[in-house]
């Protein structure tokens, strides 16, 4: 047992929040941010209301100024959690976040991460700096953690084990950027897997991809 689960397996408040905001009991070393609890309480179960949080999260933290923007639970793409189409207007949410085991905190911090980039879309704001995490999609993450108390990029909360069993446990980090790929594969991401951001990242940063993890935490 980690020293982290262990923490956890003894403090019977951070327990208890564990189960009952995660779909499957377990001291798997979880950690949720409490400013994020009441709107992780919003989508458990099997088949939550998403449009109903995105909703709530629209008029709480963008002023309802996300707009024109479809939602999709897809399985599609296996190599992140979600991603935003600027053309089609489409977000989508890999349907592993919904599955049991993985803590529903992800599913939030990783909608109101596609929020950000569909609002500042919406705004008018540069394409590539948006899509590249640049210094407007920053501003933004650091205005909605203050409101929250928690921070956006944090994956702590991401269980590996459960990730592992999806088989999706490969996660690459730039070494420049600290862009995070999650991949079946333990090859690194290249021009040959046809990822939209490819080009553009190998030529904004032109960092390697090196692989962090693989199935072990
Ligand atoms: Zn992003
Ligand atoms: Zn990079």
């Amino acid at each position: 047992m980690s020293s982290k689960a262990r923490r956890i397996r003894n403090a019977p408040g951070e327990l208890r929040v564990l189960l009952s905001r995660c779909d499957q009991p377990g001291p798997d070393g979880v950690q949720v941010s409490p400013g994020l609890l009441p709107y992780v309480d919003m989508v458990l179960g099997k088949n939550p209301d998403i449009f109903k949080l995105i909703k709530i999260l629209n008029e709480q933290f963008f002023g309802g100024g996300v707009r024109g923007y479809t939602y999709v639970r897809s399985n599609r793409r296996k190599d992140c959690f979600s991603y935003t189409n600027f053309t089609t207007k489409i977000v989508y949410l890999q349907e592993f976040l919904f599955s049991a085991g993985l803590c529903r905190s992800v599913l939030v911090r990783k909608l109101l991460h596609e929020m950000i980039h569909a609002f500042l879309d919406t705004s008018g704001a540069d394409r590539n700096e948006n899509s590249e995490h640049g210094p407007i999609f920053k501003k933004e993450v650091t205005r909605i953690n203050r409101l929250l108390g928690c921070d956006l990029m944090d994956d702590s909360d991401v269980s590996w084990d459960r990730l592992r069993v999806l088989n999706l446990d490969k996660l690459f980090i730039c070494n420049k950027c600290g862009k995070k790929v999650f991949r079946v594969l333990s090859r690194p991401p290249g021009p040959d897997d046809f990822y939209p951001w490819y080009e553009s990242h190998r030529e904004r940063c032109g960092g390697a991809f090196i692989l962090r993890l693989n199935g072990v935490v």
